[in-house]
């Protein structure tokens, strides 16, 4: 599988926690009432979530997939915004 495929899953992922984070935040606001700790358990739930997020980086010069320039994207690139590498092509390693 290639790194933007594998990249791509983990951003599904990231959706599927931040639905939940909010399903918690507004789950807990309806039961008790409004909780600042609710709130920073659904932040913490992402930060573990996303932390995988660090790993998808580009084979050729470590740029990360998900960074475009400075800016963090929830969506990885298709090909490296730095070297122009292809992540969409499978690791060679797993072909064989
Ligand atoms: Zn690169």
């Amino acid at each position: 599988m290639s790194l933007y495929a594998r990249a791509a899953r983990h951003a599904w992922r990231m959706l599927g926690a931040l639905a939940l984070a909010v399903l918690l935040v507004v789950a807990v606001d309806r039961l008790y009432g409004h909780s600042s700790f609710a709130f920073a358990a659904a932040i913490m739930l992402l930060l573990v979530a996303n932390a995988p997020m660090l790993r998808f980086n580009c084979p050729q010069c470590g740029k990360n997939a998900f960074f475009r320039g400075p800016f963090v994207v929830p969506w990885p690139n298709r090909s490296c915004t730095r070297c122009g590498h292809d992540l969409d092509r499978p690791h060679p390693s797993q072909n064989r």
